[in-house]
């Protein structure tokens, strides 16, 4: 007989968005799916958590998962928020389909636990306050992608499912993502409570996010112009991030703008496969709003509609417009760094023809049709000949590529081989949650064999490795298959 250790149910909660009030929440009864069962859970965020795996493999914690149960300490709640949706002022939006649970208490401090799909809200509008099973492993695998490449995100600690049935443009099931980030506030919150005239809870706001997120910005002698001038810092390095990597969002309304500068809301997105500037990875946006090469563009907007929701407690214009400004200095410069980085051109050794060999290299790609996430990883061993031999091949141009070939091998001499080399092997990574290995582990799912989101866990979590380990890890690196192409993803499923 072996001793069993008792299962914790965590405890610790404190919940301080709740402690904000009635204007900016409502408390939101779970609603439950019928015979939950698991999907999959994340060891490595429930570890970091300081959450007891066993626990976490409870009937208790299934059932607190999939809302069929409040745990002690928790206050479910939905928030209120508003914002731009493409370009448009759309008022009143909300939580509409997930309920945060509470904040609790892990070693890195308060973290927060929300729900998606968790059922119907007083923000819900139209909609059921589902989520689909496709879209919750999507959300899943790519929050803990996003984490695995650095990149600022909210995580994903479980799936749970259920039979029951969701309508979207076909039948599907639904689930729901237990979700984590040290706060899901929004742009959006911000400009609910300023085109409303709340100024008195806007204020609030503003002083919960600077007392939480922001300390720094209350010693400024303009906190609110301070809180701005961080959050588009912030902001600036997130669309760095996601344009070095190819990351497309796809829905960049206000409303799914972070205000700690986090990716959120996973519906649309997609990793560039080929890689194409204009890429639109939204099917319903028509106009291109959201193209992957809009996207910093985009920040930039979406951080005007913030400086605008702030304006009343900034009082004057010009300061709210030096806080933006810092954007323009910040995104250029982080793009900059991170593309050095691909290219294995260390910090300290910047040179004046570098942006130039940037925008080559950026530029030839664009006209080759280069497979984005393979050109970057090949580059990592560009120095010996096989390496050299094997990006020259994704080239049908050879002409183009020696013209640009020769300088960048000319330039890259000039580095430490091996310091360069490994630069590239933390700044391209060989694993990325490609539209196709996402629906090969969707379509696994559907007839409840869930192996294949456990595999894109455990390589995504860890994308710069080589993961010899795993049988078939060279698929999963490999270039899309055709029918890639003819996957559609569009939003809110
Ligand atoms: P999204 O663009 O997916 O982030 O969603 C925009 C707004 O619609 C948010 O307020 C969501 O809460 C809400 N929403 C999206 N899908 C649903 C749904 N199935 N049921 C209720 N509300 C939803
Ligand atoms: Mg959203």
């Amino acid at each position: 007989m072996t001793l069993q250790m008792p299962s914790t149910t965590p405890q610790i909660w404190r919940n301080r968005f709740a402690r904000l009030g009635s204007d900016f929440s409502t408390p939101q009864p779970v609603r439950p799916l019928n015979a939950p069962y698991w999907v999959s859970r994340n060891a490595a965020l429930t570890r970091e958590l300081g959450l007891d795996a066993s626990w976490l493999a409870s009937q208790e914690a299934l059932e607190t998962f999939a809302g069929n149960r409040v745990l002690p300490g928790t206050e479910p709640l939905a928030s209120v928020y508003s914002g731009h949706q493409f370009g448009q002022w759309a008022g009143q939006l909300g939580d509409g389909r997930t309920t945060l649970l509470g904040e609790l208490q892990t070693p890195q401090g308060g973290m927060e636990l929300q729900l998606k799909g968790a059922g119907l809200t007083p923000y819900s509008r139209g909609g059921d306050g589902r989520a689909v099973l496709r879209s919750s492993i999507r959300e899943y695998l790519c929050s803990e992608a996003m984490h695995g490449l650095g990149i600022p995100t909210t995580r994903a600690l479980c799936i749970t499912g259920s039979d029951d049935r969701v309508r979207r443009e076909e039948i599907e099931t639904a689930a729901v993502v237990a979700r984590t980030s040290p706060s899901f506030i929004r742009f959006g919150h911000f400009e609910h409570f300023s085109h409303s005239n709340q100024h008195a809870q806007l204020t609030t706001l503003a002083d919960f996010v600077i007392e939480q997120h922001y300390p720094a910005c209350r010693d400024a002698a303009q906190p609110y112009a301070a809180l701005l001038q961080a959050v588009s810092e912030r902001t600036a390095e997130l669309m760095a991030a996601w344009q070095a990597v190819g990351f497309c969002h796809g829905v960049m309304n206000t409303d799914n703008m972070s205000i700690l500068g986090l990716t959120i809301d996973y519906g649309p997105f997609q990793f560039l496969d080929t890689f194409d500037p204009g890429h639109i990875c939204n099917h319903s946006d028509n106009q291109g709003r959201y193209a992957y090469n809009k996207q910093p563009n985009v920040a930039y907007w979406n951080l005007f509609c913030l400086g605008q929701a702030l304006l009343p407690l900034i009082d004057n214009q010009e300061h709210a417009l030096a806080a933006l400004e810092s954007y323009k200095r910040v995104f250029p410069k982080a793009l900059e760094n991170r593309l050095r980085a691909k290219l294995g051109l260390a910090d300290d050794a910047a040179q004046n023809d570098d942006k130039a060999l940037i925008e080559t290299t950026l530029k030839l790609l664009a006209a080759q049709q280069i497979d984005h996430t393979i050109f970057w990883r090949r580059l990592c061993d560009f120095s010996t000949p096989a390496g050299h031999e094997s990006v020259r091949d994704l080239f049908l141009d050879r002409a183009a590529f020696e013209a640009w070939a020769s300088p960048y091998a000319a330039r890259l001499a000039q580095q430490d081989l091996r310091a360069s080399t490994a630069l590239m092997r933390r700044s391209n990574p060989k694993f990325v949650l490609r539209n196709h290995l996402g629906e090969q582990a969707i379509r696994a799912a559907g007839v409840q064999d869930y192996s294949e989101v456990e595999t894109l866990l455990h390589v995504l979590q860890t994308p710069f490795d080589e993961h010899e380990e795993i049988d078939g890890h060279q698929a999963l690196a490999d270039f899309p298959p055709d029918w890639a192409a003819g996957i559609e993803i569009s939003c809110s499923s």
